[in-house]
Order: structure tokens, then sequence, then C-alpha cells
């Protein structure tokens, strides 16, 4: 069995310069939980089954575990990531080439639907790259054209391996690659939730593999993390938010709405009050929201309003100091959904809530006592700092 080894700064973890310096950069200080439990381990190339919720840190674990191990070779892919959908493909990419951003000689590619296949295989045939994220489908589709060799690989990661191991048909496209990679290789595998059943069939792809599964409880009582509540009538919210923008002192903020209808409005109304707003709704195409995340983390608007966040959608969140549920959450899970996609790690956030009826109070209160988290009334904004 394994002996899990925990550290508490990034730079316990010798890894290498170029690695660290971008960890660094990226403002990464403390390892969360999970990341304490998996990395010390995975850098020694132990195959690793990992649970943890939402936010906590599991994509970047295995980028940074992989990254360190990683040595480049002309030609060779070494690190094939599979992902459940074009999105996280996307977005796990970033995520590797942002932690690469020292190692120039790195070459991160993605394969996912939507894209002319012969796009990716001239980037195979001119440009093989060492890491390869893409969706089960269209690598597949890659290698039946020969390629795409797998016979390099050297570290094998399924993201959300529930989701692409629970349906035969997927599953069964997920083995075949598997089948064709080297036998001798880290095998490293996460998700929010594996059934037991589904730690069985995951178990299949690995050898004696570290398992964590990470405490359902996770804590809003980060001290870190200052959340108040703001108690207003709903026809004052527009006029209270004006205050806020104006009083508070903010990198970057985000607004989360109910409904689109509402998302499109209040950003009207903020760019029309000369604040630079975008707006992120469900409704857009998946494209239209990438590119404006982009414009979101590219620093070339401050202010963010939204519906919700999907999967990974939220890149760089390092300038994101304050979060304003401008909308009660409809449930417990909500709230600490947006705030650990936004606000975490040591990083300092301010939470603000809009609380207008009972129905608001009562998840107010649910949220106090099953988070053990004591949400304190704002009565001046001026008696807040976001230091
Ligand atoms: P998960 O895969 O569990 O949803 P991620 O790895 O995507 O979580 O992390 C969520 C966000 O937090 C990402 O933007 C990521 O860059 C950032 N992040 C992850 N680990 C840390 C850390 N130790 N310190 C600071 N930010 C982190």
């Amino acid at each position: 069995s394994h002996m899990p080894i925990s550290t508490r700064s990034f730079k316990d973890y010798l890894f290498k310069p170029e690695l660290l310096r971008a960890v660094m950069n990226c403002g990464f200080e403390h390892p969360s939980e999970v990341q304490q439990k998996l990395i010390p381990q995975a850098i020694l190339g132990t195959d690793i089954l990992y649970e943890a919720k939402s936010g906590m840190g599991k994509t970047s674990a295995f980028v940074l575990a992989t990254l360190q191990q990683l040595k480049p070779i002309d030609g060779q892919i070494s690190i094939i990531v599979i992902c459940h959908t074009r999105e996280l493909t996307f977005s796990i990419g970033r995520e590797y080439e942002r932690f690469c951003r020292y190692m120039p000689s790195v070459k991160v590619s993605t394969f996912f639907g939507g894209v002319p296949i012969t796009n990716h295989e001239d980037v195979l045939k001119n440009n093989c790259p060492h890491i390869v994220l893409g969706t089960p489908g269209r690598i597949l589709a890659l290698i039946k054209k020969e390629v795409f060799s797998l016979c390099y690989i050297k570290h094998f990661i399924i993201d959300s391996c529930d989701y692409l191991l629970e349906s035969f048909d997927i599953r069964q496209d997920v083995q075949e690659i598997f089948k064709m990679t080297p036998y001798e290789k880290q095998v490293l595998m996460c998700s929010t939730k594996l059934s037991k059943e589904m730690r069985t069939i995951c178990k299949k792809f690995m050898h004696d593999p570290l398992e964590i599964y990470m405490d359902d409880e996770i804590k809003l009582t980060n001290h870190d993390l200052r959340q108040y509540y703001i108690k207003l009538h709903e026809n004052e919210k527009t006029q209270k938010l004006i205050n806020l923008l104006d009083k508070l002192e903010f990198t970057q903020l985000i607004i989360f709405v109910k409904s689109v209808s509402r998302c499109i409005d209040l950003c009207k109304l903020l760019i029309e009050q000369n604040f630079p707003a975008i707006e992120i709704h469900s409704r857009m195409t998946q494209e239209e929201r990438l590119a404006r995340y982009k414009q979101f983390n590219e620093f070339q608007t401050r202010i963010l309003i939204t519906t919700d966040l999907f999967g990974h959608d939220i890149i760089n969140i390092e300038r994101v100091n304050i979060i304003l549920h401008y909308d009660m959450p409809e449930d417990i899970e909500t709230y600490l959904h947006r705030i650990t996609r936004t606000g975490h790690f040591g990083r300092k956030c301010l939470v603000l809530t809009f609380v207008t009826d009972e129905n608001d109070t009562a998840i107010l209160n649910k949220l106090q006592s099953r988070f053990e988290v004591q949400i304190t009334e704002m009565m001046n904004e001026l008696d807040i700092t976001t230091h």
C-alpha cells in the first residue's frame, strides 16, 4: 500500500525549475488538499484513481504531475489525456499550456470534433506534439487514419472517467485507445463522483493504484473567503450594485444572476453606465462563450455577468476578488460550485449575496448550518475592504 506524503508549499515538491516558475507565475502557492495527497506520489509514476469535488484542483494535479515527469522527445507523444467534452479538452489544454510556458520545446495539441480532421492530421504529420488531449471519437478517428502513434505514451489520463467509462459505447472507444498504448505507463483517472461499481471498472485499467477519495464535506470556513449578505428589495438591486461598484475596490468581479434575460439586461445597463462589463450565458454558442472567457481572462474587461459556470469555463481566476450573487442561487450546491470555481486556494476573495425574500433567507440559513460558516450582514460597504 502507499503512504501518502504531504507538504504545504509548491516549493517543497522539488519541481524542475521551469515548472516551479510557471506554478509561481500562475499565482499558485499552496497545493489544495487533493494535490497534497496526489502530487508526491504521482511524480513517482504511481497509478492513481482520485475523486474530489469540482474546483478542488484535480485537473491541475495531473497537469503538474505529468509535466514534472515529461522528457520531451520530438516526434513522440508521451502524454495523452482523454476528455469527455470539447470544452474540457480545450480548457485542460489551456491548463497544460499555462504550465509549460517555460518549456519552449514542449508542444500541446487538442483534438476534438467540429474542427476538420485534416487540420489535426496536418498537426500530427508536420508538428507532432508531446502532449495530446482529445475526445475519444476524434482520437480514434486519427488513429484509424494511421497518423497517430501511441507507442511512446508514458502517461495515460482519463479526466471525468465516470462519464467516459459509464456508457458501453464510449467505454469501448476508450478501451480501444488504451490497448494500443505500451504496457509500461502511468495511468491517472479522476472524477467528481465515483460509485463503487465505477471504481472497480476504473481499476481494471491500473496497476496497484493509489486511491484518493476526498471527504464530501467542503469547508467554506476558509479565512481568505469573506462572506456577507445584503438584505434589500428586489427593485433595489440594481442601484445597490452600482453603489457597490463605485465604492468597492476590485480587480475583477463576477456577478451571478438567475436568468439569461437578466444577464443581458444587467450587462446592457452596466455598459450604459460605463462599467467594463461582459455577459456570458447558457444560450450562447460554445464558441462565443469561450471567446468571451478569453476576453475576461485576458483582462480586457473587469466585470463578468453570468448565469452560471459550465465545467471548466473559468480558466484564469487569479484576478477575481469579488463574487456577487445578484440572485440567490437555487440551492446550496450551486453557491458552493460558484465559489469553488472562482475564489479559492488562499486567494483573498469577498463574497456578497443579495437576499430579498424568505426563500433567499432559507437558503442562506441552510448554507450556514450545512457548511458551518457564519455569513454576516453587510451594513456599510465602507467597512469592507477587499484586501
Ligand atoms: P478541478 O479539476 O477539481 O475542477 P482545477 O484543477 O480545474 O479543479 O482547479 C480549479 C481552478 O483553480 C483552476 O482555475 C486552477 O487553475 C486553479 N487552481 C488549482 N489548484 C490551485 C492551487 N493550488 N492554487 C491556486 N489555484 C489553483
